[in-house]
């Protein structure tokens, strides 16, 4: 017998939508579309709604240790269940910074019993900790950011040398490289000079990142992960020129993915010029000609990962930013907004459903290495399930949010197209605006 039946549904799976029920046994799905057998403890009638692969998310910011005044495991994950995300990857800016196995296991003993989705862990990688990628690597982290800038140090990665020698060490371990385009140097001068000039707005700090940073960046860290061999992930890709870029190095592409923020395709300079430092991000926003860039690249496959890189701050903290956009930390809250701002694009025309979904669970699943187990809806999978209501029209509101923070950039905007219920592993987790599942019943995933 089966722990749960899901009748009545329009079941989203890679070879198209399926009318039908979903069947349920220890965490895994038994049956897409026709079932048999001797029925179901439990069954579910979703009224024909869809019923589509929990999203994973590669790129969030749980905060935990070291500032849980911004957000923590629990709430973190709460949030993505309510965003319909089943599987989240966080990110090591933690305090101590995750960069070495004992860090690691730090961070695992200290958000142990606290997470409702699963998850998994990165270590962050330094000049000085390069033995420390073996080592993670077999207490089963897979994913290794390789930042320039991380806590209050630099991590030696902006020496081009020490960055090749990272990246094999990376290939070495059959690791996922996660890189930013982004030249440091550039970003930094040009920052600099912004404030030793006086300006401070929030469109003062959407110029400190100038495009051909992001593209340079981008461009010279593409040749040298195909060189050493290493699979490589992009992330925060936010200019025209970044698109074109890796559109001209498609060559170099092989082993290569890159990723896209909901942010930088829903947010632009004209649409947040009221929000000041709630719009302020580290990889700043952008205009609405590079939004369109991205729709295009999404829709096109030039970028093929959509993640949120949630990454709240207290709103005290964001506050300080008003006068002088400098004194607030960058980074926004994303993972609840993420999937009813997608569908809304969706009912829009600008996204097909399926190119969604590919985006959000089935390409992360496999860039990371978790697919079939997550991302899909086939029989043997994890029953990691987003129940969504199509049809169904809701207003963004800070104070509705399950994270740790109730402000959002997104105040206010109208979405056709919410999860309403996600389930983890079969487990159902959130219901019509509740949190229903149980702190710890999301596991951490090694590989
Ligand atoms: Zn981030």
């Amino acid at each position: 017998m089966d722990d749960l039946i899901f009748t009545n549904a329009s079941i989203l799976t890679e070879n198209g939508i399926i009318k039908g029920s979903l069947a349920v046994k220890d965490g895994k799905i038994t049956a897409v579309g026709q079932v048999s057998g001797q029925g179901a403890k439990r069954t579910v009638n979703v009224g024909g709604k869809l019923i589509a692969p929990g999203l994973v998310d590669l790129h969030v910011h749980f905060r935990e240790p070291g500032f849980t005044q911004k957000e923590d495991f629990l709430t973190g994950t709460r949030a993505a269940a309510a965003g319909g995300v089943t599987t989240v990857v966080d990110e090591p800016n933690n305090s101590p910074v995750t960069n070495s196995h004992e860090t690691i296991e730090g961070k695992r003993w200290i958000i142990e019993g606290k997470a409702y989705v699963d998850y998994m862990l990165q270590m962050a990688v330094y000049a000085d900790g390069l033995d420390e990628i073996k080592k993670a690597r077999e207490a089963g982290i897979i994913a290794f950011p390789v930042f320039d800038e991380l806590g209050d140090r630099p991590t030696g990665m902006e020496n081009t040398g020490v960055l090749y020698e990272a990246l094999k060490r990376i290939k070495e371990v059959d690791g996922l490289a996660l890189l930013n385009c982004r030249e440091s140097d550039l970003v930094n001068k040009t920052m600099n000079g912004l404030k030793e000039s006086g300006r401070n707005t929030l469109a003062d700090y959407m110029d400190h990142f100038p495009h051909v940073a992001e593209s340079l960046g981008g461009a010279k860290r593409i040749l040298l992960a195909h060189d050493a061999g290493v699979r490589a992930h992009f992330r925060e890709v936010s200019t025209t020129e970044t698109v074109q870029m890796i559109k001209l190095m498609k060559g170099y592409m092989g082993k290569i993915t890159a990723e896209v923020r909901p942010d930088h395709l829903f947010l632009n300079y004209d649409n947040t010029k009221n929000l000041g430092p709630y719009a302020q991000q580290w990889t700043p926003l952008r205009t609405k000609a590079d939004s369109d860039a991205l729709w295009e690249a999404l829709n096109d496959g030039t970028v093929n990962v959509i993640a949120s890189d949630h990454a709240t701050h207290a709103e005290e903290e964001k506050k300080r930013g008003a006068d002088n956009i400098w004194k607030s930390p960058p980074g926004l809250p994303a993972i609840e907004s993420m999937l009813s701002l997608l569908l809304t694009a969706v009912n829009e025309g600008r996204l097909g459903l399926e190119r969604l979904f590919e985006c959000a669970s089935t390409n992360p699943a496999k860039v990371i290495g978790l697919y079939p187990r997550k991302g899909t809806i086939k029989v043997g999978s994890d029953a990691d399930l987003v129940v969504i209501d199509r049809e169904k029209e809701s207003v963004i509101r800070g104070e509705n949010a399950k994270t740790k923070t109730h402000w959002t950039p997104y105040e206010g905007w109208e979405v056709k197209g919410v999860p309403v219920a996600t389930y983890v592993r079969g487990i159902e987790t959130y219901v019509d605006g509740e949190i229903v599942g149980e702190p710890g019943q999301g596991r951490f995933l090694g590989l």
